[in-house]
Formats: C-alpha cells, structure tokens, sequence
C-alpha cells in the first residue's frame, strides 16, 4: 500500500501526515498522525487537490519596516497561487500595523483573509 507523509498545515502544531490509498472509504484515502478532524481534510485535499497556506509581503508605508510579512487565513489552491501572489505584489498598506490586522479581505472571493503576520 503506498502512503505519503505531509505536514498539516492548517495550524501551528504541524501535524505529521501518514496518507494511505485505501479504497474502500469514499475518499480513497485514509489519514493517520492528526490530531484532529481538519488534518484528515488537509490530508485529502493535499493529494486530490492541492493548494497551501501562502505568506509573502506587501508594501508598508508610515511602519517600522518596508515590506510587511502576511499570511493567508485559509488554504489557496494552487492554480490561484500565482494571482494571489501578483496581488500581494500590487497592494499597499499604511502603518502601524498590528498583528493579525487584515491586509485584504476574501482574496479572490476565495473564504480566505489576507492577514499581517506581525506588528509593523
Ligand atoms: S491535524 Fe489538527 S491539530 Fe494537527 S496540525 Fe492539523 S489542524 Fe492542527
């Protein structure tokens, strides 16, 4: 049987994978080394439909740093990950910035936030 091993990524535990084929569930798969029921999901989807939590950085004027560091809220499928990426690249946001403020809301009308990752 083969399995893939892969980090959860949905919270900051990070969770180690154990992803089996198994076809007699619905998923095809079966999810072992969660320690809750969002890393079976993240699990499944890493392998039936791939996408990621992204963080990159937008301009910050008026802050204590440049470039503000943000994070999504949610995971991005990967064929949306190069648009959000170039919007990263086109916003501006004006400090001061504290951690977890909101960069850009619904990104692409996806359900995820666009989030600052620290205090600027
Ligand atoms: S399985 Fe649950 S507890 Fe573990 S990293 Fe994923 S979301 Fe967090």
């Amino acid at each position: 049987m083969n399995k893939i091993i892969k980090k959860c990524k949905v919270c900051p535990i990070g969770c180690e994978l154990i992803i089996f084929e198994n076809k007699s569930t619905p998923s095809g798969y079966t999810v072992e080394g969660n320690s809750c029921g969002k890393g079976i999901e993240f699990g499944i989807k890493e392998i039936t439909e791939p996408s990621r939590i992204l963080t990159g950085r937008v301009l910050l004027r008026n802050g204590t740093i440049k470039h503000l560091p943000v994070k999504t809220t949610g995971v991005i499928p990967k064929d949306k990950v190069d648009e959000v990426m170039k919007i990263f690249n086109t916003v501006e946001v004006t400090g001061p910035i504290k951690r977890g403020d909101i960069v850009i809301k619904n990104i692409l009308g996806l359900g995820v936030d666009v989030i600052a990752a620290r205090k600027a």
